[in-house]
């Protein structure tokens, strides 16, 4: 079986201080087949934006592997890894961190232009697409101080998605919205899986993880169900 995204015997520590490490993630065994729409429910301080980290090479492991499209994640240096997250994942947060000096379509287009592998015209197109599918269009010329937290949503929703990753990650993506808006987001990203792109959430919020195909449930570090 060929997955998009595998980690085997993943383990992450926190240094504290010289003698105290804060063993956080706990030999997690993790399998994603492509096109999945997956998530991780678990606690507060379960583990759960570290294994994120982790996974999307946002972070060094402690020890075991990481491999996303048959690639080690260990084993690449820096530069090829941000190249890899920059081209081929796309992160969701809870507080998506925008430039305030820049309005919504340049915020989204940003990182296409540091990706370099599209025309200027074909980024505005793509960027055009996304605005529309995800109903934002007309906010397109705004500073982005006039969104609301959904439509601000939204705009990560965009930017994560314009240089065609063929992962989302999700760490607590509805978290700051009211459930009418958490809802909405939650209908985009099934729409934007089901056109393909893999989908990888981590919440404690069941009414989002009951909206995912799978969901894997962590405690203490460790994921306790396939
Ligand atoms: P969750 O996202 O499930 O709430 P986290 O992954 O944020 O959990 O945190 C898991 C544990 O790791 C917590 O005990 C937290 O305090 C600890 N932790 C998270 N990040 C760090 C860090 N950078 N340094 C030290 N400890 C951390
Ligand atoms: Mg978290």
């Amino acid at each position: 079986m060929n997955y998009i995204l595998e980690s085997k015997e993943l383990n992450k520590s926190y240094t504290i201080s010289k003698s105290n490490r804060n063993h956080v993630l706990k030999d997690v065994n993790l399998k994603v087949n492509k096109g999945e729409f997956v998530s991780v429910m678990g606690p507060s301080g379960s583990g759960k934006s570290t294994l994120l980290y982790n996974i999307s090479g946002m972070d060094r492991m402690t020890s075991g592997e990481v491999i996303f499209n048959g690639k080690n994640l260990s084993t690449l240096s820096e530069k090829e890894l941000s190249g890899m997250r920059l081209k081929n994942m796309g992160v969701i947060f809870q507080h998506i961190h925008l430039l305030k000096n820049l309005s919504i379509f340049d915020n989204i287009i940003l990182t296409a232009y540091l990706a370099k592998e599209k025309s200027r015209k074909e980024v505005n197109k793509k960027a055009e697409e996304l605005l529309e599918k995800t109903g934002i269009a007309e906010l397109a010329p705004n500073d982005i101080t006039m969104a609301s937290g959904g439509q601000l949503q939204r705009v990560g929703i965009c930017r994560a998605l314009i240089n065609d990753p063929e992962i989302i990650f999700g760490d607590e993506p509805t978290g700051a919205l009211n459930s009418k808006a958490s809802g909405e987001i939650m209908e985009l990203l099934a729409d934007i899986n089901n056109t393909g792109t893999t989908i990888f959430l981590v919440t404690h919020d069941i009414r989002v993880a009951a909206r995912t195909e799978r969901v894997l449930f962590m405690l203490d570090g460790k994921i306790s169900a396939e």
